[in-house]
């Protein structure tokens, strides 16, 4: 078993975001709620979304752009509003899920145990246990990456975790801690974790390119859903540093667009683009 041991404490306070969630629709339901409070919703989801997807993921994780300083401090502060733990735990779950994908390694593998336990595994009962790490060095490379940042987390994580909470009330009071707070980040859990989930089991790859010998799906629901670009999850198996997800201009991927206007105006420059059609050719062939 590669499973660690169980974590009581972060089990518990699962559930009770989950109760919180409901009370969350029990009083809008009750009391109606307000489009002020749905749009504080959208904007602070969507800034999660940013914070967790061009953040944690594309630049902590992968590295698959540049930015100066304060920007990865600022999406730093974004993810820590996604209350999805601290940013180094994070990556290195995530670096270990791409070193050994599906795998007796991978921490979310729904290849684990299959069907529907397999499926609730991958979602979110992976989190209520330790993770084991293969070696020591693993986590050194993943942590000499992120060495600036990580010294900066300590005081942005827990900012930027109560500012998810704070700002919506003092702006929209309990309508908004309960809907932009609790109800708002259960939301960016369940889309997040879809893509440990959904994106493993369900969906289909671009015929274009190459295949991949995991089990990792695009899902275009999803990808409406959750529209920053985190669905297109086939694509980001076969090339996980390129810091575009949807690699067709049509296909929903926020984060891109973010990039493309971001490297316009300077904010960000050496983005790894996806393959050229030339090299998706050659793939194919291969
Ligand atoms: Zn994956
Ligand atoms: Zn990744």
């Amino acid at each position: 078993m590669t499973q660690g041991k169980f974590r009581p404490v972060l089990f518990v306070v699962i559930i009770w975001m989950h109760a919180m969630a409901c009370l969350a629709l029990w009083y809008e339901w009750n009391f109606g709620f307000t489009l002020s409070a749905l749009l504080w919703l959208i904007g602070v989801h969507t800034l999660r979304s940013v914070g967790i997807s061009l953040g944690n993921h594309r630049l902590f994780t992968h590295r698959s752009f540049k930015c100066h300083f304060p920007t990865e401090v600022l999406l730093d502060f974004c993810g820590a509003m996604a209350a999805q733990g601290s940013l180094l735990k994070w990556v290195l779950d995530h670096d270990q899920h791409h070193k050994d994908t599906e795998g007796l390694w991978d921490p979310h593998t729904p290849a684990k145990f299959g069907g529907v336990a397999g499926f609730l595994w991958a979602h979110c009962v992976w989190l209520f246990y330790d993770v084991k790490r293969p070696s020591k060095d693993f986590a050194l490379i993943s942590a000499r990456k992120n060495v600036r940042i990580a010294k900066w987390d300590k005081w942005v994580y827990p900012i930027g975790l109560l500012s998810g909470f704070v700002i919506p009330f003092y702006f929209e009071g309990f309508a908004g801690l309960l809907l932009v707070g609790f109800l708002g980040v259960v939301i960016s859990w369940h889309i997040t974790w879809c893509v440990n989930s959904v994106c493993h089991l369900f969906g289909g790859a671009d015929p274009a390119f190459q295949k991949t010998r995991d089990q990792s799906r695009n899902n275009w629901p999803l990808s409406l859903l959750s529209y920053i670009g985190e669905a297109w999850h086939n694509y980001h198996h076969q090339k996980a540093d390129s810091a575009f997800l949807g690699w067709r201009w049509y296909q929903p991927d926020l984060g891109k667009w973010i990039l493309i206007v971001g490297e316009k105006a300077g904010l960000f420059w050496d983005i790894n683009r996806p393959p050229t059609e030339a090299k998706q050719k050659q793939l194919v062939f291969e």
